[in-house]
């Protein structure tokens, strides 16, 4: 076993089961091993590395960053976050952003937001929010119980109280539920990610958002994985012309450092007031400035290539051999092979390409700028794949 290996397995938590690979470097959607073979990166570390690895622009907007300042807490005002802010809510028509570091700390903030919201309007007892069986929101304790799937839950009992689950797509479910119970918010993915990627129905997304309209309960949209152009819109959520009242982000916005957002709505923006919540690292002038790089970049063209790039992958994929099923959205694509999603990325990895898995798929996540060419590469490598016997 290599030196790095062996001091990884020796020395980090043995949280992470990784693959058999260790990048040393990239370039774009190129990445590099030790030993200088390349590989086209079709995962972007989950979806974090928007425009790839050390992306100029991106680089050179967190180097001007680092030298001017690193940090300032929250107790200063510095412009890389207020600026951020500014973009994002121009974007949405949101307006106001909390930043944290992760998306479990923008989805912490989204269910802070709703509770104290009902808890004013209607009484601390309305304190539950609903989310789907099938879900992930995050690994913290509150997100862990926000995220429906029993196995994430296991040995971390009693998670947060007040957490109600319900069947993805099923519109008198959650009616039954909302009347059942005392509910603050609904949380939900456009295309749930770590679950598979599976893509909500269109017409439940919007019952969803007429549901939580007639009852004045907080819509909250998880866009960490889906967000920031992956699903060829700014947000997953502006394809459907819903309305939400809380939308979460992360994993894409900083483009490859750590940086979390909480956008909200006029009706919630006031709802928390000083001393509610706080980040020490909230806002790091750093990571907005990567972020500012990404954000600004994500334009019409931009979101028109991803669409292109998302119907190309599609069409060479549906129906192949090997394939039963193609499934996602943008450039957040799931792919069921016959063979075992492990195995298919293990031998993609073998002859230079990365995809990821998500549950029993075979899960793309390509940089929102990859090449035509790599692309191209890639998907007929991951094809060759899926098809050997
Ligand atoms: C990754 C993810 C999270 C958690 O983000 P972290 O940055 O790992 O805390 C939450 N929600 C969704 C939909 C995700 O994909």
């Amino acid at each position: 076993m290599s030196t790095l290996k062996n001091t990884d397995k020796q020395y980090v938590a043995n949280t992470y089961s990784r693959f058999d690979l260790e990048i040393s470097h990239g370039k774009g959607s190129l990445a590099y091993d030790y030993d200088g073979k390349e590989y086209i990166d079709m995962g972007s570390g989950i979806g974090v590395t928007s425009f790839g690895y050390c992306d100029d622009i991106w680089q050179e907007a967190v180097k001007d960053q680092l030298a001017k300042v690193q940090h300032t807490s929250n107790l200063f005002y510095t412009s890389p976050g207020a600026e951020l802010a500014k973009l994002l809510c121009e974007k949405t028509g949101m307006d106001k952003v909390f930043f944290g570091n992760s998306g479990a700390e923008a989805n912490e903030c989204a269910i802070k937001v709703a509770r104290k919201y009902a808890a004013e309007k209607k009484g601390a007892e309305y304190y539950n929010i609903v989310t789907l069986k099938n879900s992930f929101h995050g690994r913290t304790l509150t997100t862990l119980a926000a995220t429906g799937q029993d196995k994430y839950h296991a040995h971390f009992n009693p998670l947060t109280p007040g957490f109600l689950y319900t069947d993805a797509n099923d519109i008198p479910m959650l009616e039954k539920i909302i009347s059942d119970n005392k509910v603050a918010g609904i949380m939900i993915e456009i295309v749930q990610g770590e679950g598979g990627v599976n893509p909500l129905d269109a017409s439940y997304i919007k019952a969803v958002n007429d549901i939580c309209k007639e009852n004045d309960i907080i819509l909250i949209i998880d866009e960490v994985q889906t967000g920031n152009g992956r699903c060829g819109e700014f947000y997953a959520y502006m394809h459907f012309g819903i309305e939400p009242d809380v939308v979460s982000t992360a994993k894409g916005l900083g483009g490859g450092l750590p940086i979390g957002a909480c956008l909200m709505s006029g009706k919630v923006s006031c709802v928390l007031s000083y001393g509610d919540h706080g980040s020490t690292y909230g806002a790091n002038p750093v990571c907005c400035a990567g972020a500012i790089s990404i954000i600004s970049r994500i334009d019409e063209k931009l979101l028109s290539e991803v669409k292109e790039k998302s119907a190309y992958i599609f069409s060479e994929l549906e129906g192949a051999e090997g394939i039963e099923s193609v499934s996602g959205m943008g450039l957040m694509i799931g792919i069921k092979a016959t063979k075992p999603a492990v195995e298919i990325v293990n031998k993609c990895i073998e002859k230079g390409v990365i995809p990821l898995t998500a549950k029993d798929k075979v899960r793309l996540l390509p940089a929102l700028n990859i090449p035509f060419d790599l692309l191209k590469k890639a998907v007929q490598i991951i094809k060759e794949v899926c098809a050997e016997g």
